[in-house]
């Protein structure tokens, strides 16, 4: 049963050079001052949520408020969870439009990345939100899609568990599961004792996201690895 509604975050994105400079590779630093200014006022950064409870557990899923979802590293992450709570973050669509608009390719790319770093931002402001609000110490998250174990096709059960997100925040789920507006990111965040990373069990080599190593001998424990 559930214990409340589904929750709206608004959450106050701005980012300065600082921020950026760790996360792109950059020749002219004026311009992307320049971008930022045009940037900032487009980011309408919120987020929904909801308080969840496990239902069932199987040997390969789990069923949360009677959803059920089908992931061994989900069930291994939940293993000793009693509460999740998924989410839907997104940026907005303003900033999308622009880069859109943009002529110069250059341009494009860094007004894109910058919205990327405004939503992981944004997604961790939710974390901070979330761990305040319930007294949690650590929080890990993990989403459709980033591994082969939990594919794009679980946004479906997640979008069901997590019903209104289009209503309060305006992403909706397309048929090819894409989120639009693409500046959009979603998941369940769960309580853990040590911070848990999807990259930690994909192998993907150059990938700009990288949050932590690869290691074999975790993917060995969750069965990503035979
Ligand atoms: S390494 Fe990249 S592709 Fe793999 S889970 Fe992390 S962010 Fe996703």
């Amino acid at each position: 049963m559930r214990s409340m509604a589904a929750k709206i975050v608004q959450i106050p994105v701005s980012l300065n050079i600082e921020e950026v400079k760790s996360k792109l590779r950059v020749v002219d630093w004026q311009q992307i001052q320049n971008l930022l200014e045009v940037a900032n006022p487009l980011i309408s950064a919120q987020a929904v949520y909801d308080v969840c409870y496990m239902n069932e557990k199987f040997e390969d899923g789990v069923i949360i408020d009677g959803i059920r979802f089908s992931s061994q590293v989900l069930r291994r992450n939940l293993d000793r969870v009693g509460k999740v709570f998924p989410y839907v973050v997104t940026i907005g669509e303003r900033l999308e439009e622009r880069a859109g608009e943009c002529a110069d390719l250059l341009e494009q790319y860094y007004l894109d990345n910058i919205g990327n770093i405004a939503l992981i931002k944004a997604r961790k402001h939710l974390e901070d939100h979330l761990r305040s609000t319930f007294a949690l110490d650590c929080l890990s998250y993990m989403s459709p899609g980033s591994l082969a174990d939990w594919p794009l096709e679980e946004q479906r059960p997640l979008f069901s568990l997590l019903k209104g997100a289009e209503e309060s925040i305006g992403v909706r789920l397309t048929e090819n599961l894409l989120m639009i507006p693409r500046k959009s990111v979603s998941g369940i965040f769960f309580p853990t004792e040590v911070t848990f990373y999807s990259c930690q069990l994909c192998p993907r080599e150059r990938c700009e996201g990288r949050k932590a190593a690869y290691d074999e001998g975790l993917a060995k424990q969750y069965g990503t690895l035979k």
